[in-house]
């Protein structure tokens, strides 16, 4: 990297102001840029000094480091990032500025559309436990940047990050899962795969590519890296199905070994087929990173799982309340329907790509009744009734009296109209229901983000507890 040069951090988000920061105390000559012009004040009590589209001399930056929220390809790139590549200028994002501070530490990479952030936990909790020094973040919890010294970086890298490593080595790389998310961002399923596919670009035949092979993309991309032969391919999978690793009668075997590794049922806090796939993809890594039986076993009946995710909130009057916010695509939604038989469904925000259609037929067979809020209520409305389902209700603000809201609950109202419904008609059934909120959307047009979304599922719920 050249000193004499200009660095450029769009985006100031979490992950960008702290890169900016980290590349100003590493002396660099840096200039950021964010859209909102709050923000850049911000940065600019920090020291911060902003570039401009109109008088940037692209010439004179050496790279940008850009957040991985915003655009450089689909729908189309950031005004900023169009000018820049018509010079060249070589685009990084934060695991690059991590990888190149500390190139000598193992980088462990784990991407897939779901299970990403429950894996990268269970595999830094798993390393913990064995003693090992390691810090666990990306898109997950810290950015990069601010992850402490050590030996061992557990990064969760979404399919955005993973176009933005061009030099970073993954020495293990997990790949989890492909189904359809994300595509305005990419275009179509094959370049959403590319992008990922990125995680193992720079491994040479001293790396690990673990690759879960229970869909076609995922196995294609597997036979594809085996051919290649560039990198040491481990498949798995959470049913028989042959790979290195699987799923057998609810426990875990490797090809290895003829005695089953650890017993799905001994880990409170991963039950559901979905969480198969995680634990078995996990265990593979933790092997490919030299942890033994014994100390994998231990950690996973440890392990306490993550909120927001199919996370049990309470039972009251019989009516069970589970948060499963951050399912904001149809598979994992499927995955929270396939565990609750005859659940009381909340779903909305904004759909993606073919909404659920794909989970129409598991609503009929497995769900009571589905509240419809947000954005995408018309749209899923329309997709129930075409299947037939007619268990629905649809909850909006048309009919409402702002006035007789607390201020603070208007923007939600629709969302908690539709929870205390819910809960009314579980507490109405023999023996008592489940309310499930996982809603297949993203939340944005209604929360600041999923985790929101969820904590107001759960103050709802206290609402409902004190009468409220
Ligand atoms: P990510 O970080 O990839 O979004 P999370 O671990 O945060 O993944 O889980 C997101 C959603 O997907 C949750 O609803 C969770 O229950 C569900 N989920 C977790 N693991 C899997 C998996 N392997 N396959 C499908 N759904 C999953």
């Amino acid at each position: 990297m050249d000193n004499s040069k200009k660095v450029a951090v769009i985006g100031l988000g979490k992950a960008g102001l702290a890169d900016a920061l980290f590349l100003k105390e590493k002396g660099e000559n840096v200039l950021v840029w964010d859209d909102k012009e709050e923000v850049r004040l911000q940065a600019q009590e920090q020291g911060l000094d902003s570039i401009t589209l109109e008088n940037t001399d692209w010439d004179d930056i050496s790279y940008i480091v850009l957040s991985p929220g915003i655009p450089h390809t689909h729908p189309k790139p950031h005004p900023m990032i169009a000018q820049a590549k018509k010079k060249n200028v070589p685009i990084v994002g934060d695991v690059e500025l991590l990888y190149k501070d500390k190139s000598t530490a193992n980088f462990i990479g784990i991407t897939g559309t779901n299970g990403k952030s429950t894996t990268t936990e269970l595999l830094h909790h798993t390393m913990l436990h064995a003693g090992i020094s390691v810090n666990a973040g990306a898109n997950l919890g810290k950015p990069a940047v601010s992850l402490g010294n050590c030996e061992n970086y557990v990064l969760e890298m979404s399919s955005y990050m993973l176009e933005l490593v061009p030099t970073t080595v993954f020495n293990v790389a997990l790949w989890l899962n492909i189904s359809e998310d994300h595509l305005i961002r990419h275009g179509d399923i094959n370049d959403y795969i590319n992008a990922k596919a990125n995680i193992f670009h720079n491994q040479n035949s001293n790396h690990f590519a673990i690759i879960c092979i229970d869909d076609e993309y995922s196995e294609k991309v597997a036979t594809r890296l085996k051919d290649q032969g560039k990198q040491k391919v481990i498949t798995v999978s959470s049913s028989e199905k042959s790979a290195d690793y699987y799923i057998k009668d609810n426990s875990i075997y490797s090809t290895q070994d003829e005695n089953p590794l650890g017993n799905l049922g001994d880990y409170k806090h991963l039950h559901g087929s979905h969480n198969a796939q995680n634990a078995v993809s996990a265990w593979a890594t933790l092997h490919a990173c030299g942890l033994e039986n014994d100390v994998i076993n231990q950690a996973f009946i440890t392990f306490a799982g993550l909120a927001h995710r199919q996370q049990f909130v309470l039972k009251f009057n019989d009516v069970e309340f589970y948060n499963d916010s951050k399912a904001t695509n149809a598979v994992s939604t499927q995955k929270a329907i396939e565990n609750f038989s005859q659940s009381h469904l909340l779903l909305g925000g904004i759909a993606k790509e073919g909404g659920i259609t794909s989970i129409v037929d598991e609503i009929k067979s497995q769900v009571a009744h589905v509240y419809l809020y947000g954005q995408a209520r018309e749209e899923f409305a329309q997709t129930l009734r075409d299947a037939g389902y007619t268990n629905f209700s649809i909850f909006d603000d048309t009919n409402i009296k702002m006035e007789d809201i607390h201020p603070v609950k208007r923007k939600h109202i629709s969302f908690i109209n539709a929870i205390k419904q819910a809960y009314k008609d579980a507490s109405n059934k023999n023996g008592g229901g489940v309310v499930l909120l996982a809603p297949a959307c993203a939340s944005f047009d209604m929360f600041k983000s999923f985790e929101d979304r969820g904590n107001i599922f759960q103050a709802t719920i206290s609402d409902i507890i004190t009468g409220e």
